[in-house]
């Protein structure tokens, strides 16, 4: 049986309060506490990628984010603010503000890809940090430890309160778990959301769409030689991928399939009884990811169709089990959003131009709710995120990424 899963593609509508096309306040980099905030962030430099390092150095597989998250917040803790931590995981740190203004969330996850035996020590040489997870996301981490370190010490004043919150759930067994509770059980009505994920210095201003299946092919199984003639659950898998492998997808808007992970078989000598596989498939474009859906779909029916056709006289069938193992909605909100403006803005007052992608991160579920959501590289420049192999190099501006999150928030939020 197939189950069926649509894509949500929500119209994004903006809160009154705080709406799109209002202007941006005046350039907040001439206020003398933001000043003395960012030359904070730059001079302290070190501390972030102390705070990097150390926090990469706890593991925090999915679903076992529980010991970085207690770290976390004892860190927040010695910067004096309140913290609380909600009932799935999320830690949530308090900058109350003086009254009146947005409230303004900046968050990085605290979950990893990697299984627990993973060996998560950092090696460094020079401003180049390797470990698992250290750009994706520890560098966030340490964004958000970095920013509310620069407010306390340069006494930043704020009008709307910042939560900073590290989240669980952002990586894919996670389903974005970690937004979608805070969303759903906030510790108030939530303005603007920012998440702090990646490298270098880049914007993400709109959601790419994700469709995740787990394929199940099943049979009997049988010996190889003694039970020939049934239709086998691994050679139905490998005809369902040689057809996707053939799907055609438009360059733009940017679409995607993979099959990420393939499982079945006992022996060599056994027909398998599984034949299974794990499927991604992207786009930027709501009406595209349904496309390729369908098409990988198909493909997976005719597969199944042509394995039992294969072997006419069996007795035996396999069957196939289509899984969602999630979905991320693709959101495409106007760049007149006061969130993407004041994002490219306070790039510019730094020196660099942010114009904008789609990626899949945590902003995706605010995004797709309507609240206005953005997601900010956090400087430094990353290699080889989701691989053991992974790397951070900090150069001679990492501290820029902090800065940029730091100077976003206080526009968002208002400076007095
Ligand atoms: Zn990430």
């Amino acid at each position: 049986m197939i189950r069926l899963h649509l894509a949500l593609a929500l119209a994004v509508v903006t809160g009154p309060a705080f709406a799109q096309g209002a202007p941006l306040p005046a350039d907040v980099t001439t206020n003398a506490a933001i000043r003395a905030a960012l030359e904070h962030i730059r001079s302290d430099n070190a501390w972030t990628v102390d705070q990097q390092v150390s926090i990469c150095e706890i593991p925090a597989p999915p679903f076992k984010e529980e010991r970085r998250a207690a770290e976390m917040k004892r860190r927040f803790e010695a910067l004096g603010l309140r913290v609380t931590v909600d009932s799935i995981g999320n830690v949530i740190a308090e900058r109350p503000g003086s009254g009146g203004g947005p409230v303004v969330v900046l968050a990085a996850h605290l979950d990893t890809v990697f299984p627990e035996e993973t060996d998560v020590r950092v090696r460094r040489q020079g401003t180049l940090l390797s470990g698992p997870g250290i750009g994706d996301d520890c560098r966030g981490l340490a964004v958000l430890l970095a920013v509310a370190k620069a407010m306390n010490a340069a006494s930043v004043r704020t009008q709307g309160t910042i939560f900073f919150v590290a989240n669980v759930g952002e990586e894919g067994p996670g389903n974005l778990r970690g937004v979608k509770h805070l969303f759903a059980k906030p510790p108030a009505r939530i303005d603007y959301f920012i998440s702090v994920d990646g490298t270098g210095l880049g914007l993400t201003d709109a959601a790419v769409g994700s469709n995740r299946y787990r394929v199940s092919f099943r049979g009997p199984g049988g010996h190889s030689y003694g039970a020939f003639g049934m239709p086998s659950p691994i050679h139905a898998l490998g005809r369902a991928i040689a057809k996707i492998s053939e799907i055609q997808v438009p360059r733009t808007p940017k679409t995607t399939f993979n099959v990420g992970i393939i499982e079945g078989g006992t022996s060599v000598n056994t027909i398998s009884p599984l034949g299974a596989m794990e499927v991604d498939l992207r786009s930027e474009s709501p009406e595209e990811l349904a496309k390729v859906d369908a098409q990988f779909r198909r493909a997976v029916d005719a597969a199944l169709a042509e394995e039992n056709a294969r072997w006419p006289s069996s007795r035996v069938k396999v069957t196939v089990d289509v899984e969602s193992m999630g979905v991320r909605p693709a959101a495409a909100p106007p760049d007149t959003q006061r969130i993407i403006r004041t994002a490219k803005a306070a790039a510019r007052a730094l020196g660099f131009d942010a114009p904008g992608g789609a990626s899949s991160t945590d902003a995706n579920w605010p995004m797709s709710l309507g609240i206005q959501a953005i997601t900010l590289d956090g400087g430094g420049e990353g290699r080889g995120a989701h691989s053991v192999t992974e790397s951070y190099d900090d150069g001679d501006k990492g501290w820029l990424g902090p800065q940029w999150s730091l100077l976003v928030v206080s526009m968002l939020a208002g400076v007095r």
